[in-house]
């Protein structure tokens, strides 16, 4: 009987970390599928000043946890990177161009 519980208890153990990775995997596969990648932005890492990420109102700059990313565009950016979905600050008097 022991047995038999023991076994129950470490197989819904297993369950349950199993549905937490499918639920993890899930969330990090959602979140990167509604971003677009960074080949197809033409994402470049040097852009031209005035161009880059670091102007963009898409930036999310680096914290302490994690590099800097982009609200559209997948993967770590950098902050003198560069795409094609770039988009002006509010109040930024720089645009124009390609990066
Ligand atoms: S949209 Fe492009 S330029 Fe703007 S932050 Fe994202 S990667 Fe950088």
């Amino acid at each position: 009987m022991a047995e038999r519980i023991k076994r129950r208890s470490v197989l819904a153990g297993a369950g349950g970390a199993i549905v937490a990775n499918a639920l993890t995997s899930a969330f990090v596969t959602a979140e990167d599928a509604s971003k677009v990648r960074q080949r197809a932005a033409i994402y470049i890492p040097q852009a031209p000043v005035g161009r880059q990420c670091s102007a963009c109102r898409l930036f999310l700059p680096a914290r302490t946890s994690q590099p800097a990313q982009c609200l559209v565009v997948e993967g770590p950016v950098v902050a003198s990177g560069g795409c094609v979905l770039w988009e002006p600050r509010v109040g930024s008097l720089t645009g124009g161009g390609q990066p």
